[in-house]
């Protein structure tokens, strides 16, 4: 039979042990708050102290994220999330700050600095696309764990002069499982020992197979460090952007993947998350992960402050009660006792998991009507 102590039925009650002790008494039991009751006598006690017996289950607490899609005549185009991976030292970073920089308007002269782990750039014909500052291959494993898929296309870096090397192979297998597409970005042509070519032959043999040598894989010669080629590169994630169809329902509650987050000092938590679909605005109430919160301010990737967030924008959120995981879901909720509803009932779960020895029936049973 199932057992409770006193103490821990008072607890998940909202109810003073004492309280239960007396009531107990009441019924012809002594006990003291330590000692165990039996699952009858805590249905009793739950009934005399006039709260809900409920069998709980996510499907009656959690937010239901079975993805009901929304109806096509709601949607419309997003931008393209692309990821840059690659080889260390391939030229990553420098690739996204020259990218960064074509984008900036003139006049803002000087570097920019950049304020979150994701940006937009606008391209020559006015479309966007969102590029997440270079994952670490093992945040966008841990990303993918939590079936958060974020990235529409991979950007595969190999540097000309160095070749195919252990990431590149670790990048395409990631992009493959996760079934994105590729495009491969030849970086540091502007090197005299740069041998484009045979990146393209040693490719095949992790049978990534570039238009030249008569697959579908598109390629492109850059250099980060002259510019040559950023352009064609922008323009080709474009096209491929456009042939996956992206679309998202921008007048909805928003759902929104963390990114990245952190405690900041005098921030406190803050979460990058990239929007689904939904348009994220200042003062919405949410759940994400085990933690709720409502946004205090949104922070573009200029570091700018605005008012909301659309599909496959990043922006920072300020006013989560807690940090987040990367990977984690955001959820956009009717208010703040249902945020905080879902959130409790999250937390609890995760410490069920932790603690395996956990008297699971006494943990889904009480549901606190207060
Ligand atoms: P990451 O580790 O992939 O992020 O690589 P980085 O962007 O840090 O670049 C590694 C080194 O390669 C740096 O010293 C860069 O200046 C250099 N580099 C990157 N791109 C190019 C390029 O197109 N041409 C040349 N010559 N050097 C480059
Ligand atoms: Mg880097």
């Amino acid at each position: 039979p199932e057992v409770i102590t006193v103490a821990e039925l008072a607890k998940r009650m909202g109810e003073k042990g004492a309280d239960l002790v007396k009531e107990l008494f009441n019924l012809d039991m002594m006990v003291t708050v330590n000692q165990t009751i039996d699952q009858d006598t805590a249905e009793l006690l739950v009934e005399q102290f006039g709260h809900n017996i409920q069998k709980v289950s996510d499907a009656d607490v959690d937010i239901d994220t079975s993805e009901e899609s929304d109806p096509e005549e709601t949607l419309k185009p997003r931008a393209p999330v692309v990821a840059v991976m690659g080889h260390v030292d391939h030229g990553k970073t420098s690739l996204l700050d020259a990218l960064r920089k074509t984008s900036v308007t003139k006049g803002e002269a000087g570097g920019i600095t950049q304020h979150i782990g994701a940006y937009q750039v606008t391209t020559k014909d006015k479309s966007r696309v969102t590029f997440l500052d270079t994952p670490g291959h093992a945040a966008f494993t841990q990303m993918r764990a939590r079936g958060a898929n974020v990235t529409d296309i991979v950007v595969l870096v190999v540097a000309a002069d160095d070749g195919i090397m252990p990431q590149t192979v670790e990048a395409i297998n990631h992009a493959k499982a996760a079934g994105v597409p590729l495009i491969v970005a030849i970086n540091k042509i502007d090197k005299p020992e740069a041998n484009a070519q045979k990146v393209r032959e040693r490719l095949l043999e992790h049978e990534v197979i570039v238009e030249e040598m008569s697959g579908d894989v598109l390629d492109v010669e850059v250099s980060a460090k002259t510019g040559a080629g950023l352009d064609d590169l922008v323009e080709k994630i474009a096209l491929q952007a456009e042939l996956l169809e992206l679309k998202a329902r921008p007048d909805r509650d928003a759902e929104a993947t963390v990114v990245e987050a952190q405690l900041d000092k005098g921030r406190g938590p803050v979460a990058t998350v990239l929007v689904k679909r939904g348009t994220l605005k200042r003062g919405d109430t949410f759940v994400v992960g085990s933690q709720s919160g409502k946004v205090r301010a949104l922070i573009d990737d200029q570091g700018k402050q605005v008012k909301e967030a659309g599909p496959s924008m990043p922006v920072e959120v300020l006013g989560l009660g807690g940090v987040p995981n990367a990977g984690d879901l955001l959820t956009v909720v009717e208010n703040e006792a249902r945020a905080r509803e879902v959130a409790a009932y999250r937390q609890e779960r995760d410490t069920e998991k932790r603690t395996a020895l956990a008297p699971t029936s006494f943990d889904t049973m009480f549901n606190k009507s207060n």
